[in-house]
């Protein structure tokens, strides 16, 4: 059986076919610049790349090529596009409609579409990519999969903003949370490696990448998360703040005539790490720029160390202890001066690594306890791609 895993954006589309005998992706790639000039598809399978550089005046071309790719005899994975037994497309906002992922039906489809305001960058982005689809595979199954949906479980007093109760009624402003897939993943990963059901562990899942998120999974449950109405909230980022007090907004408008859009842009794309260092967004040049003695690099490293590891003390509370902590995402599988730094004096919870295990890279799930660690503390690859395969083989196929 093989699942098609469809993550589309505003002129992007990546994909993965992977086949779920192995678990494995066959193929995988991605177009870029759809619609804008200079378009390209990057195509891998068989050990080998091949771009191909093509106009893509929309999603629908960018689809029929990925397929054309897919079953080319030279370059392909399969022999015919029935080999596609179903489509797992990435949406990233359920709103409150959906608690899990969803058969893609027209009424589902009306639904996505009506919460696209609350992620009106990415969520027409993932509808154009679905019916794009549809029109090309019209008798293939489809399924989606949301970011938010993980996080449906929190309670209402962890979900709520103490706004009034109408703009949460009226306006659906609330917590929603994102990376789900990612945070149900290596939740799950964890479990399975420590051996224990899900029902006995406390974790906190640290989702550390150009977007990051912290979540606090009880019992397999997720009860809290950093990110909230937007992936704007939480620890800062590449390019966005995370939490700051909202008066900032105004203040910022009134003191450089910004419009409010301007601002919530500048919040976005040039504050973070790359607004406090002015060196860049990405952690390798941080380090880099921190360990040549550039100041506001160390201020961005120390700045994101230390927000995240108040939520890990946060969330431990929130959950009434902590039996593990896990790191993922290009920053938390890769960087073990990150983790060094956001583990550093959690001792009086039972969090301590082993500083050379910390060091060593597998690519694989990496115990880092410290021995006599009460806390297990893991390194886990996350694998969003293969949360919304094995979500689009039972769907679609009962599997
Ligand atoms: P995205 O949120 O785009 O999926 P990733 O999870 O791939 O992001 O994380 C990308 C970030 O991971 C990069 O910006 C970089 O800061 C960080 N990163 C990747 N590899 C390393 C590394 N070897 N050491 C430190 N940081 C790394």
């Amino acid at each position: 059986m093989k699942i098609l895993v469809i993550n589309a954006g505003s002129s992007s589309l990546k994909y993965q076919l992977i086949d779920m005998e192995t678990e494995k992706a066959v193929a995988k790639g991605g177009c870029e610049r759809i619609g804008i000039e200079g378009s390209f598809l990057k195509h891998k399978a068989n050990g080998k790349e091949i771009v191909i550089e093509t106009p893509m005046p929309d999603h629908k071309v960018a689809v029929k090529l990925v397929l054309d790719a897919l079953v080319d005899k030279e370059h392909g994975a399969i022999s015919s596009m029935k080999e596609i037994d179903a489509v797992g497309h990435r949406v990233v906002h359920s709103g409150e409609d959906f608690d899990k992922s969803v058969l893609i039906t027209p009424e589902v489809l009306e639904t996505i579409a009506s919460n696209a305001e609350l992620a009106p960058l990415h969520q027409p982005a993932n509808i154009t990519g679905i019916n794009a689809c549809r029109a090309i595979m019209p008798s293939t199954p489809m399924v989606a999969v949301f970011d938010t949906a993980f996080h449906s479980t929190m309670p209402d007093y962890a979900y709520m903003y103490a706004v009034p109760y109408e703009a949460y009624k009226n306006y659906k402003i609330r917590r929603y949370g994102f990376h789900g897939s990612s945070h149900l993943f290596v939740s799950d990963e964890a479990a399975k490696y420590l051996g224990k059901p899900k029902s006995q562990l406390k974790i906190v899942t640290c989702h550390l990448g150009n977007g990051s998120s912290i979540s606090a999974v009880d019992c397999g449950k997720c009860v809290d998360t950093s990110m909230g109405f937007t992936p704007l909230a939480g620890v800062p980022m590449g390019t966005r703040s995370g939490d700051i007090d909202p008066a900032v907004v105004e203040f910022l408008e009134t003191k450089t005539g910004m419009t409010t859009a301007e601002v919530i842009n500048y919040l976005n794309k040039k504050s973070g790490m790359m607004g406090i260092s002015g060196v860049s967004s990405d952690f390798r040049d941080l380090s880099a720029a921190s360990a040549s003695g550039n100041d506001r690099a160390r201020l961005a490293l120390d700045m994101f160390a230390y927000s995240t590891k108040k939520y890990v003390g946060a969330y431990a509370a929130a959950m009434g202890g902590i039996d593990c902590l896990v790191f993922t995402a290009g920053i938390g599988e890769n960087d073990s001066f990150i983790r060094e730094k956001v583990t550093d004096g959690l001792g009086f919870l039972g969090i301590s690594i082993d500083k050379q295990e910390n060091a060593r890279r597998t690519g694989d799930i990496h115990d880092i306890t410290a021995a006599g660690g009460k806390v297990r503390v893991l390194v886990i690859p996350t694998n969003e791609e293969l949360v919304i395969a094995r979500d689009t083989a039972r769907l679609a196929l009962g599997k």
